[in-house]
């Protein structure tokens, strides 16, 4: 499970809201494409997404154990449990997943960078694995667990926030996330997605954040016309980016959220959801079961 399904779980903290502009632009190609309705229903999207984009910073419940989560919203003076947690977020669930750094640092009694860069591949292969294992798989994530540490030490001097510092673009954003063992593009977007809309950490623009088609999204993006029924992630991904090129993540939490409380697989609950006086599928809805 993706990260971004934890997010459903927020809890306000306070901070300063994301200043970066994402406005819609109907003079691109797609609008012409899309027809009247096509048109509203991407700008009510949009709508919903900046305002999560424009809304005050949040705490985020990654893992729903407090203190882990303290760390890990806590990317100014432990930005390293950001990265190592994206890197262990494969094949198993993204609460597990994203507690691993903090179980690890708990096990050697010491949350600094410092303290997890003097560790041998051999004892983060002990510590993933025992007393209990903390992945699925625990002998190539405690190789990845490692080289993330390594890249973090000898490329970043120990700091890793300079990922993400000084305003780069996202696309240089998701490279250097790529750039990690075990970090494909899927998990850089969503990286850079959580970064630029959950952390308000400015990008100079956010045309490479993709969405994150998981099964939700998909569904979503069939129903509301955007795709055929059943679409691959590709024609999701692709689909966003013809339909809002300037940040084609931006419809990733609404259209997750739609899907999860009220685009339901079988029997949706059309009466309930925010898009069913534009929504293509709604009247059809009793007969989707
Ligand atoms: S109106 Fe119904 S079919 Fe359309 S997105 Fe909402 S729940 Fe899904």
């Amino acid at each position: 499970m993706s990260v971004k399904k934890l997010l459903g779980n927020l809890k306000k903290i306070g901070g300063k809201g994301n200043e970066g502009s994402t406005s819609p632009d109907d003079s691109f190609s797609t609008s012409r494409d899309l027809g009247a309705k096509g048109i509203l229903i991407r700008d009510r999207l949009l709508g919903l997404g900046q305002e999560m984009f424009h809304a005050q910073k949040e705490f985020n419940a990654f893992t729903k154990v407090p203190e882990a989560d303290e760390l890990l919203n806590d990317i100014d003076e432990h930005p390293h449990f950001f990265v190592l947690a994206c890197i262990m977020d494969r094949q198993i669930k993204a609460e597990r997943a994203w507690l691993i750094p903090y179980r690890i640092h708990k096990e050697i009694g010491d949350y600094s960078f410092q303290a997890l860069s003097g560790l041998s591949l051999l004892e983060i292969h002990r510590l993933m694995s025992e007393p209990e294992a903390l992945h699925r798989f625990v002998d190539i994530m405690s190789r990845l667990f490692y080289s993330g540490i390594s890249r973090i030490r000898d490329v970043y001097g120990g700091d890793a926030s300079l990922i993400w510092k000084g305003k780069p673009s996202s696309a240089e954003v998701i490279y250097r996330f790529l750039e990690f063992d075990g970090i494909g593009p899927k998990i850089a977007s969503m990286a850079a997605n959580i970064l630029a809309r959950e952390f308000k950490v400015p990008f100079a623009d956010y045309y490479s954040i993709d969405i994150s088609a998981d099964v939700h999204v998909k569904r979503v993006f069939a129903r509301l016309g955007f795709c055929n029924p059943d679409p691959t992630v590709e024609q999701v991904v692709y689909k966003a980016r013809a339909l809002y090129p300037q940040f084609p993540g931006i419809f990733d939490f609404s259209c997750w959220e739609i899907g999860r409380k009220w685009c339901k697989p079988k029997k949706p609950l059309c009466n309930e959801c925010n898009m069913r006086d534009i929504c293509p599928s709604a009247s059809n809805a009793q007969s989707i079961h």
